[in-house]
């Protein structure tokens, strides 16, 4: 069965065609600007060359509508008619207690996404958005909700409770419910696969490097912690954003630059982390990698920072797991930055961890990365979210 998988943004929409048999991507793309003055659409059946429209698309009906026009195009299209797309996989970011599990897409199931809107104000809605649309393009076409934070609903009380006055979580349901899980669960059970060894028996530590970055501690194939909060802004020093901070510093900086709430936020979401670590080098880890060469020093702080923290994260919860057997890099920086990883590993000689320098310096590969007879596995595993969504779609569709 072909599978449409859609990440709907507020703005853009990324999506790929899957087949669920062979797992193949068949094609994808993204149309970014949506709402916005000079819409543009791309679009790359596999194989074939990547092309670019620039066309208008006032709302994400249209943006669909253009999605699959592209998909049955006579002469760049994959499929003949919309009837070989079976099924359509959303992602979608927060699903609250209300989600443990991907679910089919019903009315009902719509409503309970939207009761999870305040939890996550800018991604909720425009998922919902891309519900909404797809319905009205594809109307007898099964949909399945998938989401970022399902994964995660195994934790403990212990671990998803802030020491907060408990009236906020029974009045608000403010908790720790984390993000990422798709790329947390695939990765993770992807890894036992590749060392063929059982899912249920490992103790595994995902570190998610991305733009957006988190870890997760996994036992016996079940989510028992991680980094990321509330909200996304929790836990690992980020791209942009600041991670874990004494909360008193946002009265602090309220008060010295005279700032306004919404203000601090932004400064914590979209200025901080390694951007705003490095003085504003850069958020991107392949300049930050660059500067580490040649020896710039806010580059060595922004990356001896990030590590540091990634290393604390991953002795948490080899505590909170009582030991760890295999730990996982994925995600941009994750698969790509070799320097990074052996930062992160540098710290971890007590877990018995001796890198393979040669495969350490592999990228975007599934490798272990540490010599055999490493008392813990160190691995890098790409990651691929739109083929977990695919491959819950077609679970739940057939
Ligand atoms: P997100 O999905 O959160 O936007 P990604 O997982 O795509 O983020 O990761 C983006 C980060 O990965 C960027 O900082 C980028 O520099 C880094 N990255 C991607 N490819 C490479 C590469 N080949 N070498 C080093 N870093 C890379």
């Amino acid at each position: 069965m072909n599978i449409l998988v859609i990440n709907c943004g507020s703005s853009s929409l990324k999506f790929q065609l899957i087949n669920s048999e062979s797992e193949q991507c068949i094609a994808k793309g993204i149309c970014e600007r949506i709402g916005i003055d000079g819409s543009m659409i791309t679009y790359a059946p596999a194989g074939g060359e990547k092309e670019k429209t620039v066309t208008p698309m006032p709302d994400h009906t249209e943006a669909i509508r253009l999605v699959l026009e592209a998909l049955v195009n006579p002469h760049t299209g994959v499929v003949k008619s919309l009837d070989e797309i079976g099924a359509v996989g959303h992602r979608i970011v927060h699903g609250g207690e209300k989600f443990a599990q991907s679910t089919l897409i019903t009315d009902e199931v719509i409503a309970g996404i939207e009761e999870c809107n305040d939890l996550a104000p800018l991604h909720n809605p425009a998922n919902l958005i891309g519900i909404n649309a797809c319905k009205k393009l594809m109307s007898s076409t099964p949909m399945v909700g998938v989401f970022d934070t399902a994964f995660h609903q195994t934790m403990p009380e212990e671990a998803y409770m802030y020491g907060l006055p408990y009236e906020y979580y029974q009045k608000y349901r403010i908790r720790r419910y984390g993000f990422h899980g798709t790329s947390h669960s695939y990765v993770s059970r992807r890894a036992a696969e590749v060392l063929g060894k059982k899912y249920e028996d490992l103790k595994m530590i995902v570190c998610h490097l991305g733009n957006g970055a988190s870890v997760s501690a996994v036992k016996n194939g079940k989510c028992v912690d991680t980094s990321m909060g509330l909200t996304p802004l929790e836990g690992l020093i980020m791209g942009t954003r600041c991670g874990d901070i004494d909360p008193a510093i946002v009265e602090f900086l309220a008060h010295k630059e005279g700032k306004n709430i919404d203000e601090i936020m932004a400064v914590l979401n979209k200025k901080s982390g390694v951007l705003g670590l490095s003085d504003n080098l850069s958020s991107d880890f392949r300049d930050l990698e660059a500067g580490y060469e040649r020896g710039d020093e806010n580059a060595v702080r922004a990356l001896k920072t990030f590590s540091y923290r990634v290393a604390k994260y991953i002795g948490a919860y080899a505590a909170a797991m009582n030991g760890v057997d295999v730990i996982c890099f994925t995600a941009g920086v994750g698969e790509n930055t070799p320097l990074v990883r052996t930062m992160v590993c540098d710290y971890l000689g007590y877990l018995g961890i001796r890198l393979d320098e040669e495969a350490n310096r592999k990228r975007g590969e599934d490798v272990a990365i540490t010599v055999p007879g490493s008392a813990t596995t160190v691995m890098s595993i790409p990651t691929n979210e739109e083929l977990a969504i695919a491959r819950e779609t077609a679970r739940l569709v057939k």
